[in-house]
């Protein structure tokens, strides 16, 4: 009850204009369906996810409201109809202007650790950090980054490209992780996006924060696996065979280079699977109906939601 009237106070002392939600939803094509009621219920969880969630800008970015609101919109439209709850195991976002190479030691099964250094567009951490590059936020949201995006270091540059500073896409070090506690199994902890993986899902823009938010979500029940807490009227059988079916029919299809929708970076695991498919439900749900009506129906339950079928909250 205190809950519910503390947020009511939050989404009412919001100082954001509605000049800058309709530019901001019109920059978000994937909104478009949605009914008033549920942008009205979009904005209010977006508030609060900004009111709750810490940006913080790397290489000196600096996260301008657009820039959080465009990622809180997205971010919340999966949640649209579970509740900002499903988001309060861990608080911060970590924002890169471009693609980021973290340097890491990751032990392999017989003990030996490896240097490893992969170009990452994004990543989610099991309680902790969501970390998003900019440039691939904006590119899957068609805008142009560099026209959204300041360097605060660099206020002459503000119009132009931080292409122009050198070296971003190579010397990008991820430093909050030589702060967390040495691990095992650390590439375990999280799940890294490729850089560039989210380029094209098929020839549509895809979205990395849908992608990286899914992880989250999946995260809540332990180590994502591909299988997010179920509703008490889901049942995990059925979520795990009809998972295990597509997965499997999918990993048949990328072997054999068939391109679908569905970008084939889904066939690593089953959590990208996952990932991927929240990414497809959203900006193409037709395409995965076509494809996988079974994942879809399992996915409209999980969300709560119907982008098909039109918005009506499935509660
Ligand atoms: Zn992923």
């Amino acid at each position: 009850m205190f809950k519910r009237w503390w947020h009511k106070r939050i989404v009412r002392r919001s100082q954001i204009s509605p000049q800058r939600w309709q530019e901001v939803f019109a920059q978000l094509p994937l909104l478009r369906r949605l009914s008033t009621a549920d942008q009205a219920r979009l904005r209010e969880l977006t508030i609060l996810f900004l009111y709750q969630k810490n940006f913080i800008g790397t290489h000196q970015l600096q996260v301008t409201e657009q820039m959080k609101l465009l990622i809180g919109l997205q971010a919340c439209l999966l949640i649209l109809h579970l509740g900002i709850e499903w988001y309060d195991d861990w608080s911060t976002i970590i924002v890169y202007p471009q693609g980021f190479v973290p340097r890491r030691e990751v032990m392999d099964e017989h003990g030996i650790v490896h240097q490893q250094s992969v170009a990452l567009s994004g990543e989610a951490w099991q309680d902790e950090p969501v970390i998003l590059s900019w440039d691939e936020v904006a590119d899957a949201a068609a805008l142009d980054a560099s026209n959204l995006a300041r360097i605060s270091h660099h206020p002459s540059t503000a119009t132009a490209p931080w292409r122009a500073l050198a070296g971003f896409r190579s010397v990008g070090v991820l430093d909050i992780v030589s702060t967390m506690p040495a691990r095992s199994s650390v590439a375990k902890a999280s799940h890294a996006t490729p850089l560039h993986r989210l380029a094209t899902n098929g020839g549509e823009k895809c979205g990395l924060v849908i992608h990286e938010f899914a992880h989250k979500l999946d995260m809540r029940n332990g180590a994502a696996n591909g299988m997010p807490p179920l509703h008490a009227a889901m049942q995990r059988r059925q979520w795990t065979e009809v998972f295990s079916q597509a997965y499997a029919d999918f990993q048949q299809q990328a072997r054999s280079g068939t391109e679908t929708v569905i970008d084939a970076y889904a066939a690593s695991d089953p959590a990208e699977f996952f990932a991927v498919v929240s990414e497809v439900f959203f900006e193409c749900p037709d395409a995965l109906q076509q494809l996988y009506p079974r994942v879809y129906r399992l996915l409209t339950e999980f969300y709560r939601q119907d982008p098909l079928h039109g918005q009506q909250s499935m509660n």
